[in-house]
């Protein structure tokens, strides 16, 4: 990266001077924009300039964030959309469409486990689960003719397992597969997953991008260095009209079209084209806005995490905290390795007695929320089992560490002793 983090956190992907010299990136509230000519209007259809014609494909507020995104994670392109869910959703669907297999832990978001498990399958789009996404034997016990993709997330929710990505990458590619990762828990400013060989990085800007809780969004970042061409991926080397010209006998594919870009590309003009989850140009700036104080608001929530997650480990009625950053798990030497800055600001805790506790303990904090997000400004907290991993069946439930004395807590920017006296009443009244 030519600049520092915080810079282009700020600067990234703006160009004032092709916006009135607007110190912020405007908010271009127009569905459509005028082609100008004829001849400027066949190009842009057929992608040879560049250029905006209809917001449902871009829009230059969210061009700004896309360019932004890009650069915070070191990949060549990105295409916002308008939830997480969408994000993961595309680029799974992207690598894995036409009767494609995903190689993927269970230890996942509620929502994306349940879409692998329940609903791809509908559209011939099927996972191979595996028990330990760090046990490389298992991953390639998996790997066979038809797997398009390796799924994991750098830190999982609410465990806040680490993947190992980089022998996980390694072994993808001398498979010819792609590594997809959700970066959401970490963010760009802890965690670069294209720098140690992931493929793909998708995002919830829900989470700690956007960073108060006000706008859903979602992005899928290109690190570009994929072969789409290698044999695996037949919707990249087939022909395909939108990016052909039948009037002047011209048959092109994404990848002979746009080569190390044909992933991106292809999310934008086959998947945001045709399911329409676009972003509002709005939610976009809300976003942009949010992810100028990215770093500063990570540093606090780190170290507050961390002085909570310490702080839990010797207090009453907690039998365990899970907080890989803490450095008493297993996982230590990827936390050094990858996390330098911190693994981010959630954790989670196992409590004593049963889930009357639980919820009396939800109930009784003033400080923290009872909020089904994370990434906030506030400080939230919420009980997995019932609220964000409802959907994941019991046996992985149970796999990834949800059960239901676990509470999960999203670390804001409050008084990290406010906020330790808050759950220290809770749980003091809740037994
Ligand atoms: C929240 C979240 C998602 C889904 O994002 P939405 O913006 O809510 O659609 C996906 N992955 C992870 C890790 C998340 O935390």
């Amino acid at each position: 990266m030519a600049r520092d983090f915080v810079t282009a956190a700020i600067h990234g992907g703006y160009d004032r001077a092709a916006h009135g010299e607007a110190a912020n990136p405007p908010i271009y509230a127009s569905a459509a924009f005028d082609m100008v000519s004829a001849a400027h209007g066949d190009a842009l259809g057929a992608g040879e300039a560049e250029g905006f014609s209809y917001s449902r494909v871009a829009n230059p507020t969210v061009d700004v964030f896309e360019r932004r995104l890009a650069e915070l994670e070191g990949g060549v392109s990105a295409v916002a959309v308008a939830s997480g869910m969408a994000a993961v959703s595309y680029a799974l669907l992207c690598a894995a469409e036409g009767g494609g297999r995903i190689i993927s832990p269970t230890n996942l978001y509620g929502a994306s486990v349940d879409a692998m498990e329940t609903f791809f399958p509908q559209f011939g789009v099927h996972a191979d689960f595996v028990r330990d996404i760090n046990d490389l034997d298992e991953v390639a016990s998996k790997i066979g003719p038809d797997t398009r993709a390796i799924y994991t997330e750098s830190v999982a929710n609410p465990s806040t397992e680490i993947t190992d990505i980089e022998p996980l990458a390694e072994l993808a590619h001398r498979n010819g597969i792609p590594l997809i990762v959700d970066n959401t828990v970490p963010t760009p400013y802890l965690f670069r997953p294209i720098e140690f060989g992931a493929d793909i990085v998708v995002h919830s800007t829900t989470k700690g991008i956007t960073g108060h809780g006000n706008a859903i969004g979602g992005v899928v970042i290109d690190g570009g260095n994929f072969d789409w061409a290698n044999g695996r991926f037949p919707q990249f080397t087939t022909p395909e009209l939108v990016v052909s010209d039948e009037r002047k006998g011209i048959a092109r594919s994404f990848a002979s079209r746009f080569g190390r870009e044909a992933f991106i590309r292809r999310v934008r003009i086959k998947y945001l084209r045709t399911f329409g989850a676009v972003p509002s140009p709005f939610n976009t700036y809300l976003s942009m806005v949010g992810l100028e104080t990215l770093a500063v608001r990570e540093r606090q929530e780190v170290e507050s995490a961390m002085h909570i997650a310490e702080h839990l480990t010797h207090a009453p009625h907690v039998l365990k905290v899970n907080y890989s950053g803490l450095g008493n798990t297993g996982q230590y030497d990827l936390v050094a390795k990858y996390f330098p800055k911190g693994i981010g600001t959630i954790l989670s805790f196992l409590v004593d007695g049963d889930e009357n506790n639980v919820r009396r303990i939800l109930d009784g904090t003033e400080v923290f929320s009872y909020v089904p997000n994370i990434g906030d400004a506030r400080s939230l907290i919420v009980d997995p089992a019932r609220i964000t991993h409802r959907e994941v069946p019991l046996e992985y439930r149970h796999a990834a560490g949800v059960s239901d004395n676990l509470i999960r807590l999203s670390i804001g920017l409050e008084n990290v002793d406010d906020l330790i006296a808050d759950l220290d009443q809770a749980i003091a009244n809740a037994y």
